[in-house]
């Protein structure tokens, strides 16, 4: 879908956009920024990824917290079904309750419904101001339980993440580059955004009360562009480099906020348990945590004999603190075994008839989503 990369209208007077599938995220981003528009949904690989790679998987990223995810701002689609029939779904309208909103079936579907030729985004405006914190904590618990404070105290940040310091270390050595207190065990990154300077200095007040109050170690304020462009550098860098640390399986983890902390004891414990290292981070105001579990030094014998067992003890704590499988990743080919931790047999069913229905030759990638 690659040449599929135009940008075909923005429509400044109702905040609408029609996009091909194959424009770049960043790209389409700062094409609405120049009107003062604003699509906030931004994956950390936005400098890469493509809008329709984006609705296959519903893309989140940071900003999901405050502003929602891809599926949020999708009017309309054009797609292709697998039979060949060319479909466009949704109206240039706010409201729409006209039959089956399919639209909003085939995003998230990972390409297994249709092929995405054309979508209309509702646009926002985009916010005057930004401000960025970075805070280091001494220790993780520390760090996780003041999450779900910053908002009973009123705030509701732009985005609010979180990365232990193995993560923040493996960002370091791939980006060569220095974080402010590198060697605090955990930090978050929280920003706020909004049209009244004054409003997100008493945000940024608050923010600082809540930290301290959990025992922050410091706190770093960044205003400029430029080095709040820095410091998201630093975050946005963080998958790759863990991922480069060597052969890994990630888990794309969502709770509700407060059981980020039960999460994150549960998911050591149990690494522990199994002699393998896990790094978390992520997008905590959300409670989506990407747990990646290393091989590190172990044989593949070791490797093979520990992972599924592991993978499936995450899952069921997740389960069980009211979670799912994966916030904003997918399924894909390698969570597809652990689907029915999640999801009711009847309920995969009913999911593998709509398949069918759409793909009766199973030709859109086939073998995603559900188990053989
Ligand atoms: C470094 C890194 C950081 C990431 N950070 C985030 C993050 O912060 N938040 C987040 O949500 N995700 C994140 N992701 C995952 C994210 O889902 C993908 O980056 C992105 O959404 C996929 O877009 P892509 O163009 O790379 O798609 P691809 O990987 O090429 O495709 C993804 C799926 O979409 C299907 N697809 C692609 N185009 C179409 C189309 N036109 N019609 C139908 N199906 C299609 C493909 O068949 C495939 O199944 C990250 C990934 C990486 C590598």
């Amino acid at each position: 879908m690659e040449r599929f990369n135009r940008i075909i209208e923005i429509d400044e007077k109702n905040f609408q956009a029609v996009v091909e599938p194959g424009v770049i995220t960043q790209v389409f981003q700062e094409e609405v920024e120049k009107y003062g528009l604003f699509y906030p949904v931004d994956p950390a690989s936005r400098g890469s990824c493509f809008i329709g790679g984006n609705l296959a998987e519903c893309s989140g990223g940071p900003r999901a917290l405050k502003y929602g995810v891809t599926r949020d701002y999708v009017l309309a689609l054009e797609f292709v079904t697998p039979t060949g029939e060319i479909i466009s779904n949704g109206a240039r309208t706010i409201k729409n309750v006209t039959g089956y909103n399919l639209a909003q079936l085939i995003i998230g579907s990972e390409g297994t419904l249709g092929v995405i030729t054309k979508i209309i985004f509702k646009l926002i405006s985009l916010p005057k101001f930004r401000k960025l914190l970075l805070i280091p904590f001494d220790s993780i618990d520390n760090c996780i339980s003041s999450v779900a404070e910053f908002f009973t105290s009123g705030i509701t940040p732009s985005a609010l993440e979180f990365l232990e310091k193995s993560a923040v270390k493996a960002a370091e050595t791939q980006l060569n580059k220095k974080y402010p207190v590198s060697d605090a065990e955990a930090q978050l990154f929280i920003e706020v955004d909004g049209n009244y300077e004054e409003a997100l200095n008493n945000d940024v007040q608050k923010i600082a009360e809540v930290a301290e109050k959990f025992g922050a170690i410091d706190i770093i304020l960044a205003e400029d562009r430029q080095k709040m462009d820095d410091i998201w550098e630093l975050r946005r860098g963080t998958g790759d480099a863990v991922k480069s640390i060597s052969t890994y399986k990630e888990e794309d983890t969502v709770v509700p906020r407060n059981k980020m902390p039960a999460l994150i004891k549960g998911v050591k414990e149990i690494s522990s348990r199994y002699g393998i290292r896990s790094i978390c981070y992520g997008h905590a105001g959300d409670g989506n945590v990407h747990v990646n579990i290393l091989k590190d030094k172990l044989s593949d014998k070791e490797w093979n004999d520990r992972i599924d067992d592991a993978i499936r003890e995450i899952f069921n704590l997740t389960i069980s603190l009211g979670g799912t499988l994966s916030g904003e990743h997918g399924i894909g080919y390698s969570q597809k075994n652990y689907l029915s931790i999640a999801l009711g047999n009847s309920e995969i069913q009913l999911m593998k008839d709509i398949k069918r229905t759409f793909d009766p030759n199973n030709i859109l990638n086939p073998g995603k989503i559900f188990p053989d």
